[in-house]
């Protein structure tokens, strides 16, 4: 959702604190798509003088993944806190410049997350969240995963191959063979 900032910088040292949902149904990621079971933001705005804004975030985001060794589905939760200051001026000074100007990282972020007067708190969120995402997620921390041999599901019970089944020795090449595995499926 993308919330109005002009109240909040109407005045010097205005303070305000609101609690703001998340619109974005899914979370694209590393051409992934995860559903966004529930988000939300809750946001301490400061606007000191000058139409600059800090602003701290705590972030709430459940998303939908898959256990990277079982495959069952999972709903993974997310608790970020983000702090960021704004200078909407140099927003409004930039806007008049050539685009071509517009090269420096910082000054890319700042528009995508405030456009015009609106700070976007889904991409300030899901920003955030990118740089948080974990290479893989678990059920559990001694998930079983599946049998190499007839794909059944450890977790649930043993199928009988696990005696003659050659049982990874190491958690990092049980990871390894994770990957090998995802690589056969796709
Ligand atoms: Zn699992
Ligand atoms: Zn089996």
């Amino acid at each position: 959702m993308q919330i109005d900032l002009s109240e909040l910088t109407a005045a010097n040292d205005t303070r305000k604190e609101c609690k703001i949902p998340i619109d974005a149904a899914v979370f694209s990621f590393q051409k992934e798509e995860y559903p966004v079971e529930e988000g939300f933001a809750v946001l301490r705005m400061h606007h000191t003088s000058d139409r600059q804004v800090e602003i701290e975030a705590d972030v709430r985001i459940v998303l939908g993944m898959v256990c990277s060794r079982c495959a069952v589905p999972l709903s993974e939760p997310f608790d970020l806190t983000v702090s960021c200051r704004f200078d909407l001026n140099k927003k409004d000074e930039k806007k008049s410049q050539d685009p071509a100007d517009e090269s420096d990282e910082d000054d890319a972020y700042d528009n995508c997350v405030i456009n015009d007067r609106f700070l976007d708190v889904d991409t300030l969120a899901f920003d955030a969240l990118s740089e948080n995402m974990p290479f893989a997620v678990y059920c559990k921390e001694d998930c079983k995963g599946l049998c190499p041999v007839c794909g059944k599901n450890l977790n649930e019970g043993d199928c009988g191959h696990s005696a003659t089944a050659e049982e990874p020795k190491d958690p990092r090449m049980a990871r390894i063979a994770d990957l090998f595995k995802n690589v056969k499926e796709v």
